[in-house]
């Protein structure tokens, strides 16, 4: 058993959240071994709460950091942690440099990817979902992968968990209310469900169990928020804008606490399914048969069939043919739908609590 492993994942959240399911499989077989983790920035606070404060380590990769400056002088650092065994979980020849910099003595990394040669062992990439690909990763330790693997989780920091209780008692949510959670940002565009079909879809759902409407994303998303609060308030209900000023650890409390939902294909939505929150995501240029879709019996998908999809392995900004349609014309009738079918189910008890 090693005694101290590094994961490194620096890409998007959403991939950070997939690879807790590869950090659960390591725990499961070496209990008394310390996971540690190298993250962007904005991953730290995603999971503290479960890692621990001192074992999530950031890497700036495109600010302080950036540069074979910034490369040297955290393999420094790393090196100083004394780390056993790290994993490259993502194919890259940044990464793959950075740990053989730091000089860990067993660094394993997938087979064909950009400076493979700087691990000693390599593994292939196999497996239908990225979970499945980064769990195969153990087979570099020696582990044997358990018959059912783990699912992504992630836990609650509790300060957030209080902002959160403290934010809805100053907007005048009781505690036994719930929550219709809508995260309608994305890092792309063309991943972005509009902002007036959240709001319908919205509007409508909240209905179901007079739910309050919460908006969170960054400040960019806040004319988003406005958006989807003037259409909730023409049905009669009131929202709170969450987007902006709110970290990650506090946008995973909100979700937490949420009855139900509704996501872009983003990292809220692989958030909600880590959380095990019942989540609706809108599926545009990607599909989920590339392998990155959130997981869990808790998760509905809506998309349409379209030639055209996917266009694009993570999204883009332009929509190649310019008509969006995969997204536009996805209607709010059909999340609706599948929001009402969570719903019934974590009333009877069927796979959604
Ligand atoms: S090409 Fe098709 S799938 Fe891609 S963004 Fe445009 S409409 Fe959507």
């Amino acid at each position: 058993m090693a005694r101290r492993v590094l994961l490194a994942q620096t890409s998007f959240l959403g991939d950070v959240v997939l690879s807790t399911a590869l950090a659960r499989t390591i725990a499961g077989a070496w209990p008394e071994s310390e996971l540690w983790w190298l993250v962007r920035p904005e991953a730290v606070s995603l999971l503290t709460p479960t890692f621990g404060h001192d074992r999530v380590i950031a890497f700036d990769k495109r600010g302080v950091h950036r540069g074979l400056g910034g490369l040297l002088a955290t393999s420094h650092a790393l090196a100083k942690h004394g780390f056993d065994v790290a994993i490259g979980v993502q194919r890259s020849l940044r990464t793959s440099v950075l740990l053989a910099r730091a000089r860990i003595p067993m660094r394993i990394g997938y087979a064909g990817s950009p400076g493979a040669w700087l691990y000693h062992r390599r593994v292939a990439k196999d497996g239908a979902h990225a979970r499945d690909r980064l769990i195969g990763l153990v087979a570099g330790l020696g582990i044997q992968v358990p018959t059912e693997l783990p699912m992504p989780h992630l836990g609650v920091a509790p300060e957030s968990a209080r902002r959160i209780e403290e934010r809805l008692e100053s907007e005048g949510v009781p505690p036994d209310q719930g929550l219709l959670l809508v995260a309608p940002g994305s890092a792309w565009a063309t991943k972005q469900w509009p902002a007036a079909a959240f709001g319908q879809a919205a509007a409508r759902l909240r209905t179901l169990g007079n739910d309050r409407v919460v908006v969170v994303g960054t400040r960019s998303d806040r004319p988003l928020a406005r958006e989807i609060a003037r259409l909730v308030a023409e049905g009669g209900g009131d929202t709170i804008d969450a987007t902006g000023g709110t970290t990650i650890a506090d946008a995973v409390a909100w979700i937490a606490r949420a009855r139900l939902v509704l996501a872009n294909d983003s990292a809220p939505a692989h958030i909600a399914a880590a959380l095990g929150r019942p989540v609706v995501t809108m599926f545009g240029p990607t599909v989920p048969a590339q392998g990155f879709a959130p997981l869990g019996d808790r998760v509905q998908i809506v998309e349409r069939e379209l030639a055209c999809r996917p266009c694009s392995r993570h999204g883009g900004n332009d929509c190649p043919i310019g008509t969006h349609e995969c997204l536009a014309d996805l209607s709010p009738d059909e999340v609706v739908s599948a929001g009402e079918a969570l719903l019934e189910r974590a009333v009877s008890g069927r796979g959604t609590a």
